[in-house]
Order: structure tokens, then C-alpha cells, then sequence
């Protein structure tokens, strides 16, 4: 569609996904999603569909050897053997002759052929009775994962080219596509797809950048340089504004400012609520370059350090000493409140194309978090080693994601004493007393969580997933956005189970999904028994003015109300009601 096409004052309404107001200009990134699609082809088209394999082989390896020309990093130099292996894969006779052979006699399109070797490949290395032949598997996966995305994604526009602030508008983006982008250029996210607690919403929170997605297919019609302003807090995007909108939201965004910079003075007051009770507010980071901001807005520690953040947009996982590196500095700058790291939580909507299986049919159900790192040991130890040695500098928490039973704790538990009697007898300094936690995110972890408390010291709940998995809703999937919902009856249930089983063992309990952010939820979870939130940083000021502003008995009261509601919705209205009526200034109306 044509600048000219957009009717003045055009809006849209998707889902609210990162709040604030954004005016600018829009910016379109062609990013469609890249599945490989197997087709039938003729006998004709054959020539051209092997061509085209060709010609992404030529463009696999001339990336490669950039990248290899580029590593200037001695750290990283040393694994550049890696790269060495995967460009002697991309001259593999078999690879290109069974490739091209599959195309010439199975007549089927280059991708599909490509799919179909690189699945026969990977059997052949599953059936090898040797572990170390058996992991380079993964580097089939990585070389076949790069020719497909060169063999299908041809004129995709890179996102380190927006060279101005922009509103960005895209079909999806990843984790590791808006880690790419240079974050002082994008005031706004705008995608088709997408639900509130998917990926690009989550980090649009953490970086405070207004966002609204599920928008559907704005992508194919939104065109690129046109005026444009999200209401991130509302889920709407107005296309074209005529004077008096961009005004009026103008005024908006000046008044939300305010509200925010009257908020921080609540920056160095702790989260206590009238009656003593106490509650630590945390930060969730996925990048150090978070941790001023984390800092500012008065976050007592970090709840949760993504870790898997540092392994995007790489070809080499970062080792033990990068690892090391990159915690101490978050440790001690965070000093003295703690630092949980979580390990790698890879896979999912996660997606890492470096070090993830490309294949698999129910990601969301596949090798992610801590399934993946029991596989690949080799990773999972690096990092236990890399954040037990950070403990030596500050305090330090570590976490293990996407826990579903007893034996898989009990798995990291050995590895986890392993590891430490490794460091201290290789004289390695550590604190012996270093907390061990679970995320609870599963269903089953939420049925057995008596049982898990008496394993670990301490619990954090992920609604993200929690939710996700218990209602059976995708938590990036637009389409079913409206039935993800934290007030659901289940999910309380859910919630209340947890946080009993933790009481009663005495551990601590405490939440890092996108629920303990919101400041709606704020007395329900103080009700629940949560003493730790950990949330995107600019969540913190608004959730510790509420938490300073009731007493306990307040939130026990308000609880045992919502726990009667039969249904989500009944519950949210009779919520919003009750806390615009106790914070008209935060939930009220909107100002405009
Ligand atoms: C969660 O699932 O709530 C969580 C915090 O983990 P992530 O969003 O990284 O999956
Ligand atoms: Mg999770």
C-alpha cells in the first residue's frame, strides 16, 4: 500500500504489550517467519531449484569465512575450529550430491530435498554409539539451519540497517532479531503476531519501548515512512494522525512522563506494606546494558538473569570465562542484593538457529530450558561453573528453568555438587552457600510443588509459561491472546497450591513471570504469600506505591473475594474495579 493509500487518523487495535506512548515514524521489516515448505516441482523447474542450492552453499560459506575474518576477540579465536568444521561440512560431497540428487529424482524444491537429507543426516548420528560423534550432530543442525535460512530468506531487510529512530513494524520478531537492533533508534514496536507475554513484548517492557502486536496483518498494508503513533498502554495504533490526535497525544505522552519521574521517588523506599509486611522487588535483565536502568528504578537485586540472551546472534556460545566475565560484573554491581541466573533456557519461542534443533514439530514442547541442558552437559556445566564463580564476588542465586519432575532437579543437583567439588578442588574460589532454586512453570511442577520444595531452597514462579501450559494457550500466538489469562480460576488454584507447599516447607517463594509486574496483581500475589517480584525495571515504582499504600489483611481480604469468581472475566472486571476505586490515579481512567 502506498503512503497516500492511509486514510488520516487510521486506527488499529491489537494487544497491549509494552505501555507508553510512541510518535514517529514507521520503518517496515520484511521478517516473515521461515518454515521450510517441501512442494512438488516439474521436471523443468528442477535446473533452477539446484541452482538455487548452489547458490546458498556459496552464500553459507562466504558468511562463514567473514565471520571467521572478522573474530578479532582472542577469546573467541580459539574456537574458530568450529567454524572451520561447519565450512568443511558446507564442501561435504555427500551433502551437495544427495541434495541435488533428491531434487533431480524425488522432483521435489530445493528446501524440501535440503530438509529431507539433513533429517536422514541427523539419524545417522543418533544411532552412533559414541558421545562425542553423537554431539556433532549439532553441527549438522547449525550448517543446515544456515543453508535454509539462505535458501529462503533472500532480500530480507537487516534490522541493524534502521540508522534513525523509528517505529519498527513487522510480521514477528525474535528474541535474537530485536537483540540485533540498535535500541537507541526503535521508539516502537508494531508486529502482527504475538501475545502479551511473548519475547518482543517482554523485552519492549524491559526497555521501556512502547508496543502493540497481534495486530494480524498490518505488516503487508502499514508502509514504511509514514507517520505513525502507538498507545502501547492500550493496544492501539493510530496510522496518519491529523493535528489535533497527534496533540492530544502529545499531551499524553508528556503526562505519562511526568507520572513516571513522580513515581521514582519512590526509588529508595523498601516495598513494605503498612502493616511491615516485606516484599523484595527485583529486576529481570536479559542484557548487562540493563542493569543502570535496573538500578535506578530501585530494584532490590536481579530475580532473573535470562542467560540465554548472550547466546543469540553468535556462532560460538560464549565459554566459562565469558560467561564468568559477564556475571561477576552483574554480581558486583548489583552488590549487596542478590543476582539469580537462571541457566540457559533455550528453545521454544527461544529459538537459538546456533545451538537449537530446527526441527522439531511442538517447540514449545520440545528440547527447551532445562531438557536441553541435560542434554548438552557440556553447556550446562560451563555455566554452573561461570556463575559459581561469580558467587565469590557478591551474592548470587541460581535457577533452573522448565522444571516438570523430581528426577530432573535431583539430575542438576548432581551436577551442581560436581561442579563445586571440582572448583574447590581446583583451589577455585566460590561461596559454598550459594542458593538453589527452581522456576515452577509447568503444570506438573505446580501438582508436585510439596514435593520439589523438599529439594530445593527456594522457588520462582513463571507465569509466562505456568499460564501458558495450564490453559493449553501459545503464549505468542494472537489468536488465542484473549484466553491467556493470570486471573483465571485455574491459575489462582495453580498459584496458591505453590505458594502452601512452599510456606509449609519453608522456603522462599517468589515470582518472575510478566504477572508480577503488573501492577493490577499486586495485592492478589501479597494475598498469595509472594515475598519476591521480579519484574521488568519500570514496573518496580508503580508496584511498590501500591504495595506501601495497604496492609496484609487488605490483600487476604481481596484474595478470598477473587477466589469465588467462577470465571477469568468475572474475576478481571470485579479486579479492576476494586483497584480503581483504592489507586483512582494509577487505574482511573485515562488521563486523556
Ligand atoms: C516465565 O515463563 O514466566 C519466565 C519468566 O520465563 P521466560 O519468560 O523466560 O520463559
Ligand atoms: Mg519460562
Amino acid at each position: 500500500m502506498e503512503k497516500s493509500d492511509i486514510a488520516p487518523d487510521t486506527f488499529l487495535i491489537g494487544i497491549a504489550a509494552s505501555p507508553g506512548v510512541a510518535i514517529g515514524e514507521t520503518f517496515l521489516v520484511n521478517r516473515t517467519r521461515m518454515i521450510p515448505v517441501e512442494r512438488p516441482i516439474s521436471a523443468d523447474e528442477a535446473p533452477s531449484q539446484v541452482e538455487a542450492f548452489l547458490e546458498a552453499v556459496r552464500l553459507s560459506k562466504a558468511q562463514l569465512e567473514e565471520v571467521k575474518a572478522s573474530v578479532a576477540d582472542r577469546s573467541l579465536a580459539e574456537h574458530l575450529y568450529i567454524i572451520d568444521t561447519h565450512l568443511l561440512i558446507l564442501d561435504d560431497e555427500m551433502l551437495i550430491r544427495e541434495t541435488i540428487s533428491r531434487i533431480e529424482q524425488e522432483q521435489v524444491n530445493a528446501e524440501g530435498a535440503l530438509k529431507r537429507v539433513l533429517a536422514r543426516f541427523r539419524q545417522v548420528f543418533d544411532s552412533i554409539d559414541d558421545e562425542y560423534l553423537r554431539e556433532r550432530r549439532s553441527d549438522i543442525d547449525f550448517v543446515g539451519d544456515r543453508l535454509l535460512r539462505n535458501l529462503m530468506g533472500k532480500g530480507q531487510q537487516s534490522l541493524s540497517e534502521i540508522d534513525q529512530k523509528a517505529i519498527v513494524v513487522a510480521h514477528d520478531l525474535s528474541p535474537a532479531d530485536t537483540m540485533q537492533m540498535d535500541r537507541e533508534k526503535i521508539i516502537g514496536f508494531i508486529t502482527d503476531v504475538g501475545g502479551p507475554t511473548s519475547h518482543t513484548a517482554i523485552l519492549s517492557r524491559s526497555l521501556a519501548i512502547p508496543a502493540v502486536v497481534g495486530l494480524e496483518t498490518a505488516s503487508t498494508y502499514i508502509p514504511g515512512g509514514i507517520p505513525a503513533i502507538i498507545d502501547g498502554s492500550h493496544g492501539m495504533v493510530i496510522l496518519n494522525p491529523s493535528p489535533e490526535t497527534f496533540r492530544e497525544y502529545l499531551e499524553k505522552k508528556q503526562f505519562l512522563e511526568y507520572q513516571e519521574k513522580e513515581l521514582l521517588c519512590y526509588r529508595d523506599l523498601p516495598a513494605v506494606t503498612l502493616d511491615d509486611c516485606r516484599i523484595s522487588l527485583r529486576g529481570n535483565v536479559e542484557v548487562s546494558e540493563e542493569i543502570p536502568y535496573v538500578i535506578e528504578q530501585g530494584a532490590e537485586g536481579v530475580g532473573l538473569f535470562r542467560t540465554e540472551f548472550l547466546y543469540m546472534n553468535r556462532l560460538v556460545p560464549p565459554d566459562e570465562a565469558e560467561q564468568f566475565e559477564i556475571f561477576r560484573e552483574i554480581v558486583t554491581r548489583m552488590a549487596p542484593h542478590p543476582v539469580t541466573i537462571r541457566t540457559l533456557d533455550v528453545g521454544g519461542d527461544k529459538f537459538v538457529p546456533e545451538i537449537n534443533l530446527a526441527d522439531e514439530a511442538n517447540p514449545a514442547m520440545g528440547l527447551r530450558g532445562i531438557r536441553f541442558s541435560l542434554k548438552e552437559v557440556r553447556l550446562l556445566k560451563e555455566q554452573l561453573r561461570a556463575i559459581l564463580r561469580a558467587s565469590a564476588f557478591g551474592k548470587v542465586r541460581i535457577m533452573f528453568p522448565l522444571i516438570s519432575g523430581i528426577s530432573e532437579i535431583r539430575a542438576c543437583k548432581e551436577y551442581f555438587e560436581e561442579i563445586k567439588a571440582e572448583l574447590s578442588s581446583e583451589g577455585v574460589a566460590f561461596d559454598p552457600t550459594t542458593k538453589m532454586g527452581i522456576m515452577i512453570e509447568t503444570p506438573s511442577a505446580a501438582l508436585l510443588a510439596d514435593r520439589l520444595a523438599r529439594e530445593v531452597d527456594f522457588f520462582s514462579v513463571g507465569t509466562n509459561d505456568l499460564i501458558q501450559y495450564l490453559l493449553a494457550v501459545d503464549r505468542g500466538n494472537e489468536h488465542v491472546a484473549y484466553l491467556y489469562e493470570p486471573l483465571h480460576p485455574a491459575v489462582l488454584r495453580a498459584l496458591r497450591t505453590i505458594c502452601s507447599a512452599a510456606e509449609e516447607n519453608g522456603i522462599e517463594v517468589g515470582m518472575c513471570g510478566e504477572m508480577a509486574g503488573d501492577p493490577l496483581y499486586a495485592l492478589v500475589l501479597l494475598g498469595l504469600g509472594f515475598r519476591e517480584l521480579s519484574m521488568n525495571a519500570p514496573g518496580i515504582p508503580r508496584v511498590k506505591r501500591i504495595l506501601r499504600q495497604v496492609r496484609r489483611a487488605d490483600a487476604d481480604d481481596l484474595l478470598e473475594q477473587l477466589m469465588l469468581c467462577d470465571t477469568a472475566q468475572e474475576a478481571s472486571s470485579w479486579l479492576e474495579e476494586e483497584m480503581a476505586r483504592r489507586f483512582p490515579d494509577l487505574f482511573g481512567a485515562p488521563a486523556i
